[in-house]
């Protein structure tokens, strides 16, 4: 069997003063027609990164509302975990494909992966490209299958695309955050549903000033001096060098300003420890630029005091498949500042909820004119909020799948 992964309890009523009444009452009455329906979600990891996030508030939520559900996780060594983190990159546009030998080991694991799932689920959501062989070695142990696509697919190297979309055929549907996303082929298979966060899960409950400057100031930052923030895992594609050079240039002008980088490390990305130290190295000593991860105890609470109390947060990614981190600082009317790509314009617009940026430049000045002006920040963080309230919290999300489930007759 495949690991089970246990998740807290939720209940979609205590949703109901911050998304409305009305969207729970539809949840409620969507959710009639599929009352004791089996449901399973696949992912590649229980810890680190959006997926687990997304599916530790969805999973608890689907079962207060009367589905059978449950989250399993598939089982991997460091050979497969690097195979699907270069399948990962890959399909983000990285130039560099798997080779034959690293196919072989990504069909190995979804064959023993297969072998230990167990039946009779009405239906099985699969996550991301790690585990997508399922749905075409074992079929016949959901009546209907969904593959979950949480990356972004826009510009895919197109060789590593073309030999994973045979194994997402036999797929009733698949899911994607943005039209943009869609490959070709997919034939009215695909649905856009973008995810969401939990507004009451500890990383987003709402804190007073003083909670988040108690818990900042144990990591060593002085709060009573300005902080840029950002918070992801350490990969190439979240620029986490980028945003060193945007704090040096903000700097210059404004010396008191301090840079935290809080990053965790998922146990499926081998490549995190590497980026780690490479961002260590780029940082040479500034003892102004905090680097802290998990393993220094930043967990959901700290993250949370983090977004809460720097004066901007940063996500200059240069590919994000959505980044909830986004819609994570929007929620606390953080002034945002962020990459335009893949899924932060969708989230952020211009200039009323944030700013997108392109360029490491464009990153520093946006961040200083907020630095500058509290007032804009203020405003620019309330618009965020209520941006935030009405499209990315997980009720709305809960309400898609339902949706979906009905299309699929499941
Ligand atoms: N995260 C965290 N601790 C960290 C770094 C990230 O809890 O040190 C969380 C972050 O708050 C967010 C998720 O991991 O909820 C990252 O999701 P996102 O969509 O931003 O990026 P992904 O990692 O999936 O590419």
């Amino acid at each position: 069997m495949l690991q089970p992964v246990s998740v807290a309890h939720k209940q979609l009523n205590d949703y109901a003063s911050i998304v409305g009444r009305q969207l729970v009452d539809e949840i409620r009455q969507r959710a009639e027609r599929l009352q004791g329906k089996r449901v399973l979600h696949v992912s590649a990891t229980a810890f680190g990164g959006g997926v687990s996030e997304i599916l530790n508030t969805l999973v608890p939520l689907m079962v207060d509302v009367g589905l059978e559900c449950e989250w399993q996780i598939i089982y991997g060594r460091e050979e497969f975990f690097n195979a699907t983190k270069l399948m990962h990159n890959a399909l983000q546009g990285s130039p560099q494909e798997l080779t034959d030998e690293q196919w072989a080991t990504w069909s190995r694991y979804n064959e023993i992966n297969a072998r230990e799932l167990t039946e009779g689920w009405d239906v099985c959501i699969v996550h991301d490209p790690q585990p997508a062989a399922l749905a075409s070695l074992v079929g016949e142990k959901a009546r209907e299958w969904v593959w979950r696509c949480h990356i972004d697919l826009s510009e895919p190297n197109e060789a590593t695309l073309s030999r994973l979309l045979p194994y997402l055929e036999p797929y009733p549907a698949a899911v994607f955050h943005m039209p943009d996303y869609v490959p070709a082929g997919m034939n009215g298979r695909a649905h856009i549903v973008p995810p969401a966060i939990d507004p009451l899960a500890p990383k987003n409950m709402a804190f007073s000033p003083e909670d988040a400057v108690y818990i900042c100031d144990q990591f060593g930052i002085d709060v009573d001096r300005p902080l840029l923030c950002q918070v992801s895992r350490f990969d190439p594609w979240k620029d986490p060098l980028g945003v060193i050079d945007a704090y040096r240039i903000v700097k210059q002008q404004m010396p008191e300003i301090q840079l935290a980088l809080v990053g965790s490390m998922a146990t499926d990305d081998p490549e995190g420890w590497d980026y780690f130290n490479a961002t260590v190295a780029h940082a040479d000593g500034d003892p102004d630029i905090h680097i802290l991860n998990n393993l220094n105890n930043v967990g959901a609470i700290e993250v949370n005091a983090f977004q809460s109390h720097c004066d901007v947060v940063l996500q200059k990614s240069m590919r994000e498949g959505f980044g909830l981190t986004v819609t994570e600082a929007l929620w606390k009317a953080r002034p945002f500042v962020g990459g335009a790509v893949g899924g932060i314009p969708l989230q952020v617009s211009d200039g009323e909820t944030g700013f997108l940026v392109s360029t490491v430049e464009e990153c520093a000045g946006r961040s200083l004119e907020i630095l500058k002006d509290p007032g804009l920040g203020k405003r620019l963080g309330r618009a965020g909020k209520e941006a935030a309230r009405r499209r990315f919290l997980t009720p709305r999300l809960l309400r898609d799948w339902l949706e979906l489930f009905e299309e699929l007759e499941v």
